[in-house]
């Protein structure tokens, strides 16, 4: 038998390892502006066509390169930024792997164009599938443009799974508000297909945030600033009124590197206990400076995680330093807070980094993590919400009376109707409410009917989140519900972000009965809303159902269609505490009957329990 095993070929290696640093276009939008940010620059213009999937261009005015390394740049593992071990206890860049461009070029088009001041001539090349097309001399201004063309034209199966643009592009947005934000003394600027979309003017870290996530920050935010030897935190923290349904704009920064970090979040929202609901979360945006040796960024391929030396005194100082910041704005004496003397005394904060722990560092993780077979590993983003369900208050009762349901099913074969509703043949076996017996409403929240088998307890926001959802559904499928149009059409204007998740939504929310149209730069006018949002409301609609939609996003297992509906119907179903007239009554628990799935509501609570006759019965000994 001959041997099997063969060395893949350069252009396919490539492209294999290709995947981990580039994922989507957003990928490749944070390498090439973090190369421009590692080069110097003080001007970095991104331009993207067709959310990226056809074009990326990053021009920079920095150090630009020599002719040997521009051809250099695309090798796998080419870096000027280490070169020795060492190095990598002291990385100031944001890069070091030397992976980026080659991976670029593995798996799309690629145009440079790069002239270091010193030189009379730029050096043009093209690169495709890993080779080198064409190289010739070019006339350029300092610095380096890079234009990567139709990202993975060569790898099809990655080119069908990219999102529709929309998506792609909110990610782009994404990323490069984490480069921009962590840099605002570089002027920065977005143009997606000719519309420039963020245009940056060097400035403060503050304007700088007002410009990227809306300018209702600028009153609303808190200087954060603590420094100690060991380390610096600065940066800003939302007023708690800034907090929201939603973790959208937390961002973290460590060494300028945008980090998640489950942990320091945990920092910070432990620092607003008590200030805001429990079930929200405040802005902020937050660097954390520390000597490199003490964190190992080689963690994760695409350097979004990290790991710190010493994670818990980086816990306490971030919560200390924002407790701090709140403290000091707060007319609410009780939360004087005094940074805590004692995490000066800690030990990895007094005592230097020896040379000792450094070898041992080198030992253990930090080195280990920098071979190639442990960079293979890929840490997907956990996403926040493990069950949709999470996201909807449970209604108080409902934990207890499931597991009471539990029991007495185990107990009597069935006393209540809850866990399964099975499709009934019209005849004796239907549950039908009783037409001449009063509807009564209990604690403004549930609803005793009457049935022919018994009786049955509604919980009104469920089900009129059931009806509502069903009623979404069918206007999304067959039948839109009509628009109101509003007389004084109202405009509201969005973060980019959230613009550009609107305009995703647009074709769905008209189906729902809302006419939103594009009215500029991240504006948009509410022509006309469904007849139940009452006039003066629409924006607010708009905007909560944007924050509603958001938490969402991690569950991918939703469609985004479903998404809407859902945040939707819970949106507009009545609350508990709302009294409900008799009328309303009926109708709700009429309309709930007539639902396809009239007893869970969506993401699965009960809407109603049954109490059947012969089980009351049975409960008083008869
Ligand atoms: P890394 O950033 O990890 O070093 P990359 O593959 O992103 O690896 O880039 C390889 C090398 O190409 C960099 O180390 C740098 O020397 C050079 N380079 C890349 N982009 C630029 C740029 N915009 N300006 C100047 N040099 C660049
Ligand atoms: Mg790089």
């Amino acid at each position: 038998m001959p041997d099997k095993i063969q060395l893949l070929p350069d252009n396919i290696a490539n492209q294999i390892a290709a995947g981990e640093v580039i994922q989507r276009p957003s990928s490749a939008v944070k390498e090439l502006l973090e190369n421009a940010v590692d080069a110097g620059a003080t001007e970095i213009r991104l331009i993207v066509a067709d959310a990226g999937k056809a074009l990326i261009q990053v021009t920079d005015n920095g150090s630009g390169m020599s002719e040997t390394d521009a051809r250099m740049s695309f090798e796998r593992h080419a870096t000027s930024k280490i070169n020795k071990i060492d190095d990598l206890f002291r990385i100031r860049t944001m890069g070091f792997r030397g992976e980026a461009l080659a991976s670029i070029a593995a798996v799309a088009q690629v145009e440079m164009k790069t002239r270091r001041q010193e030189d009379a001539a730029g050096t043009y090349l093209e690169i495709e599938n890993s080779q080198v097309k064409k190289q010739e001399p070019v006339a350029f201004e300092k610095g380096t443009s890079i234009a990567m063309k139709n990202v993975f034209f060569n790898v099809p199966a990655r080119r069908n799974f990219l999102k529709s643009n929309p998506v792609e592009m909110r990610h782009i947005v994404e990323e490069f508000i984490r480069v921009a934000m962590a840099f605002p003394e570089i002027f920065f600027s977005l143009t997606a297909n000719g519309q420039e979309i963020f245009h940056l003017e060097k400035g403060t870290l503050k304007q700088r945030i007002v410009h990227l996530l809306g300018n209702n920050y600028a009153a609303k935010l808190v200087t954060v600033q603590e420094k100690t030897d060991y380390m610096t935190v600065y940066g800003f923290a939302g007023k708690p009124e800034t907090a929201k349904k939603t973790r959208g704009d937390q961002y973290f920064f460590v060494n300028n590197r945008f980090i998640r970090s489950a942990y320091l979040n945990h920092a910070v929202m432990s620092a607003y206990q008590d200030m805001i609901p429990a079930d929200s979360y405040p802005m902020y945006v937050l660097f954390i400076d520390l000597d490199p040796a003490q964190i190992d960024i080689n963690v994760h391929p695409t350097k979004q995680e990290i790991k710190f030396e010493d994670e818990k005194i980086i816990y306490a100082f971030v919560q200390a330093a924002v407790k701090h910041a709140l403290a000091q704005f707060s007319i609410t004496p009780t939360l004087n807070f005094d940074l805590d003397p004692e995490i000066q005394k800690l030990d990895a904060v007094s005592n230097p980094f020896t040379k000792d722990k450094e070898e041992k560092t080198a030992a253990s993780g930090l080195y280990q993590t920098f071979t190639q077979k442990n960079q293979a590993h890929l840490i997907e983003s956990k996403s926040e919400l493990k069950n949709w369900k999470d996201f909807y208050p449970e209604p108080k009762q409902s934990g207890s009376f499931k597991s009471l349901l539990a029991v007495h099913q185990e107990d009597t074969g069935g006393g209540f109707e809850y866990e399964k509703h099975i499709p009934q043949k019209s005849g004796e076996g239907k549950l039908a409410l009783l037409e001449d017996v009063p509807l009564l409403q209990l604690h403004h929240t549930y609803i005793v009917a009457g049935t022919n088998q018994g009786f049955i307890l509604i919980h009104q926001q469920l089900a009129h989140e059931r009806i509502l959802y069903e009623r979404y559904m069918l206007a999304a499928r067959e039948k839109p519900i009509a628009t109101q149009k509003s007389l004084f059409p109202p405009t509201i204007t969005l973060s980019a972000p959230d613009a550009v998740l609107l305009q995703e939504l647009l074709p769905d929310l008209h189906l729902l009965g809302y006419q939103v149209e594009e009215f500029g730069k991240d504006t948009f006018v509410i022509q006309g809303t469904p007849a139940d949002v009452p006039e003066g409301n629409e924006k607010h609609a708009i905007e909560q159902m944007l924050e509603q939609v958001k938490h969402f996003n991690s569950e991918v297992k939703f469609s985004r269609r479903e998404k809407l509906i859902r945040s939707m119907a819970w949106q507009h179903a009545v609350k508990p505490g709302k009294s409900l007239t008799v009328a309303e009554m009926r109708k709700l628990a009429e309309e709930l009957f007539e639902c396809n799935q009239p007893n869970i509501t969506a993401s699965g609570n009960a809407t109603y329990i049954a109490f059947k006759k012969d089980y009351l019965e049975r409960m008083f000994g008869k």
